[in-house]
C-alpha cells in the first residue's frame, strides 16, 4: 500500500484551524523585542508566518534591519553589566523561575512549534521538555564556573584563574527545533553572565518571541535578551551587522555547513568567539553481530523524528552485506506505518518538510538515486495528496556512496541502506565524509563497539541507541560539522574566558 494511502488525511484541511489557534494564542507576538520592548521594525516591514503543513499564513513578524540589531547590542551590553555583576545563585534563580515558566507553558508552546514548525504535536511536547531541560541545567551550572589555583612557579607568588562572561553574545538559530536551539544557547550564555541578542530562523520566529516573553515574565531584566526578526534575505544584513559589531564578542550559530563558514570568515573582522553546531551525514552502522530488533529501533528513532530533518539523524545506514535482507524486512513495514499528516493531527506520526523546495530536492535526489540503481522498498515518492511539502517515509536499499542520496546531509524522511564486508571497510566508508558530528553503532561485541567509537572521525558515537541529545552530554561536531559544544559542563565554558592572574609580593 503507497504511504499516500496510509496518510493521516490532507494536510491542507488543517489550515483554517491552524490560523484560528494562532491568532488566539496566548503566547503569540508578533513585534520584535529590542531591549525590553515589543517593537515594530524601523523600515516598517513585516514577514509572514506560514504553517507547513497547510500553507496558511498565522502570523507576521517585523522585518528587522542593522538599525535594530545595533539598538538590541547597545541593549545587551547595559544588561551585560548588571548581570554579570550579580551573585550566581541570583542568575541561577532567574533562570529557575523561567524554567518554571516554560514547564508550566508546555502545551501552548508545544502547539506554537507545532504551528510554525510543522512537527506532529506528540514531538513539540518533546521538543519544549528537552529544549526546557537546558534552562534547568544551566540554572544548576549557573553556580559552577569555578577557576583554579595552579601550584606556583616561584616562592612570593600564587598562580590562579578566574572565569569570566564573554561578554555580548549573538545567537543565531535554525527552525528544525525552533525551541531547543534556542534554550541550548542562551540559557548557558545567560548563566555564564552573559546577554543575547537572538536571530531566530525566518521560518519559525514565533516561538523564540514566546520563549523571549516568558522570560521577561520571569524576571530577566530587559535587555538582556533580544529576538530580531528578519526573512531570509533581511539574515543576510542582520547578521552581517552581529559579525561585524565589535560590541559582540561571541557568534555562536545552528545551521547549514555554508552559512556557517560565511559568518565564520566574517566574524574574523572582529575576531569573535565562535561555536558553530553545522551539518552532519551520520552513519549508522550496523554490524554483522547486532541485535537487529535493537538497530531498526534505533534506525525508526534517528531517521524519522522531525521527518528527518536534524543534523544528527541517521543519514546513511552501512548493514554487513550477510544481515542486510533481515534488517530490511524489519524496516519496510515499519516505515511504510508512518502516518505523514499535519502536525495538529492527532493520527499523525510525520509532518511536512520545511518547505516545497525541501520537499522537491528530496525528491530529487531519491528519484536521481533510484535511477542509478537503488531500489524503494518504502516510500519513494511526494505526497501531494497530503500537502504540497510532504515526502514519504522512505527506505531505499541498494544504496552505494556513488549515489546521489548518499552525497550528503539530506534533511528529509529517507534511509538508504548500504553493505559493507568487513569491519575496516565500516570505517571507512563511515569516515568518508567532510562532516563529523555524529555515529551510530549497534553491535553485541564489545570489542566491535569500542573499536568502531575510537576510529569514527565525529563529536558523538551512540552505542546500540538510536538518541543522543540530552542536557547533560557535551553535543557537537568535528572536521566540517562545527567548533564547541552545547550541553553539560562544557557547554557553560563556551560563554566563558580565562583570565590567569600571577599574585606576587607575598
Ligand atoms: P537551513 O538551510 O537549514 O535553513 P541555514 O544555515 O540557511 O540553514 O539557516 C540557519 C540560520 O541561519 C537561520 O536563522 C537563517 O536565517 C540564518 N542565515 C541564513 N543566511 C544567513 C546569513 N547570510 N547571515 C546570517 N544568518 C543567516
Amino acid at each position: 500500500m503507497s504511504a499516500a494511502r496510509e496518510a493521516a488525511g490532507a494536510a491542507g484541511a488543517w489550515g483554517a484551524e491552524a490560523a484560528r489557534r494562532a491568532r488566539a494564542h496566548p503566547l503569540l507576538r508578533e513585534r520584535a523585542l529590542v531591549g525590553g520592548a515589543w517593537v515594530e521594525a524601523a523600515g516598517g516591514g513585516r514577514v509572514e508566518v506560514v504553517d507547513p503543513g497547510s500553507e496558511e499564513v498565522i502570523a507576521s513578524v517585523p522585518r528587522c534591519g542593522a538599525a535594530e540589531v545595533s539598538a538590541a547590542v547597545g541593549a545587551a551590553e547595559e544588561a551585560t553589566r548588571g548581570w554579570r555583576a550579580r551573585l550566581p545563585r541570583e542568575r541561577a534563580r532567574a533562570l529557575r523561575r523561567w524554567f518554571d515558566l516554560l514547564a508550566a507553558h508546555r502545551e501552548p508552546l508545544a502547539e506554537l512549534v507545532t504551528l510554525e514548525g510543522g512537527k506532529p504535536l506528540a514531538e513539540a511536547r518533546a521538543e519544549v521538555d528537552y529544549g526546557a531541560s537546558f534552562v534547568e541545567w544551566y540554572a544548576e551550572e549557573a553556580r559552577r564556573a569555578y577557576g583554579e589555583v595552579i601550584p606556583t612557579y616561584g616562592h612570593g607568588r600564587r598562580v590562579l584563574t578566574l572565569r569570566e562572561p564573554v561578554g555580548v553574545v549573538a545567537a543565531i538559530t535554525p527552525w528544525n527545533f525552533p525551541l531547543a536551539m534556542v534554550t541550548r544557547k542562551v540559557a548557558p550564555a545567560l548563566a555564564a553572565g552573559c546577554a543575547v541578542v537572538l536571530k531566530p530562523a525566518e521560518a519559525t520566529p514565533l516561538t523564540a518571541l514566546a520563549l523571549a516573553a516568558l522570560a521577561l515574565e520571569a524576571g530577566l531584566p530587559p535587555g538582556l535578551l533580544s529576538v530580531v526578526t528578519t526573512d531570509r534575505a533581511g539574515a543576510d544584513e542582520v547578521g552581517g551587522a552581529l559579525c561585524d559589531d565589535e560590541r559582540v564578542r561571541k557568534l555562536t550559530f545552528t545551521g547549514s555547513t555554508a552559512v556557517g563558514k560565511r559568518l565564520m570568515a566574517r566574524c574574523a573582522g572582529t575576531v569573535k568567539r565562535l561555536s558553530l553546531e553545522l551539518g552532519g551525514d551520520a552513519p549508522l552502522i550496523v554490524f554483522e553481530d547486532a541485535d537487529l530488533e535493537l538497530a531498526a529501533r534505533g534506525v525508526m528513532a534517528s531517521k524519522f523524528r522531525n521527518s528527518g530533518q536534524t543534523c544528527v539523524c541517521a543519514n546513511r545506514l552501512l548493514v554487513h552485506a550477510d544481515r542486510r535482507d533481515e534488517l530490511a524486512a524489519l524496516l519496510a513495514p515499519q516505515v511504510r506505518a508512518l502516518r505523514p499528516g499535519h502536525g495538529l493531527d492527532p493520527a499523525a506520526t510525520q509532518g511536512p518538510l520545511i518547505s516545497r523546495a525541501a520537499a522537491a530536492r528530496v525528491g530529487d535526489l531519491v528519484a536521481r538515486s533510484v535511477a542509478l540503481g537503488a531500489t524503494p522498498l518504502a516510500g519513494g515518492e511526494a505526497l501531494p495528496g497530503v500537502g504540497p511539502r510532504f515526502y514519504a517515509p522512505t527506505l531505499l536499499t541498494g544504496a552505494t556512496p556513488a549515489l546521489p542520496i548518499c552525497g550528503g546531509e539530506v534533511f528529509g524522511p529517507v534511509a538508504p541502506l548500504m553493505t559493507f564486508r568487513d569491519d575496516d571497510e565500516a570505517l571507512r566508508l563511515a569516515n568518508a565524509t567532510r562532516a563529523g558530528l555524529a555515529a551510530y553503532v549497534f553491535t553485541t561485541s564489545e570489542r566491535r563497539a569500542w573499536r568502531a567509537a575510537e576510529a569514527l572521525e565525529v563529536g558523538m558515537v551512540a552505542l546500540n541507541d538510536g538518541g543522543l541529545s540530552t542536557e547533560v552530554a557535551p553535543f557537537g561536531g568535528v572536521k566540517e560539522s562545527g567548533l564547541g559544544r552545547e550541553g553539560g559542563r562544557q557547554g557553560l565554558e563556551e560563554f566563558l574566558e580565562v583570565k590567569y592572574m600571577m599574585v606576587g609580593g607575598l
